[in-house]
């Protein structure tokens, strides 16, 4: 009986989120942080050097990402550059809630003085507060 070669990790850049953990789970030393950050993302992968990779299979374990390290497929899928991944995976699960329509909200426009200019905003954070404004007139009549 021949046996069944194990597959070796592929990535998609665009699915790592840089966490290093597959790093940490690789005794072969076979991946690394990129030194460039990915544009899509903003973050900073790792890259593979599958040179010394035994196919031990304990980076994909290590990592969370649904998307992120995968085995490598047979077949067709050996060579892509970017699939939609829930055509390989299937549907990435999630427990976010289904999205609701936001009702349309009108605004008033903001006051304008006889010139058509736009009042100031007034901030109401820095307005003194009735017992502030107590307490500082009560400081001022204490005798000296
Ligand atoms: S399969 Fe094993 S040896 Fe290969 S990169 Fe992953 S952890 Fe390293
Ligand atoms: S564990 Fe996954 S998400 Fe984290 S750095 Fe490795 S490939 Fe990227």
């Amino acid at each position: 009986m021949a046996l069944k070669e194990r597959p070796k990790p592929f990535l998609l850049p665009e699915y790592c989120k840089g966490c290093g953990r597959c790093i940490d789970a690789c005794a072969k030393d076979c991946i690394s942080l990129s030194d460039q950050v990915n544009s899509l993302t903003g973050l900073v992968p790792v890259v593979l050097d599958l040179t010394n990779c035994n196919a031990c299979g304990l980076c994909m374990d290590a990592c969370p990402e649904p998307y992120g390290l995968r085995p490598a497929q047979e077949g067709p899928h050996q060579k892509f550059e970017l699939e939609d991944p829930a055509k390989l995976f299937g549907v990435r699960p999630s427990d976010a809630p289904d999205p609701v329509d936001v009702p349309a909200q009108v605004l008033p426009l903001p006051a304008t003085d006889g010139d058509g200019r736009q009042e100031p905003p007034v901030d109401r954070r820095l307005e003194p507060s009735g017992e502030a404004i107590s307490a500082v007139s009560a400081v001022s009549a204490a005798p000296q």
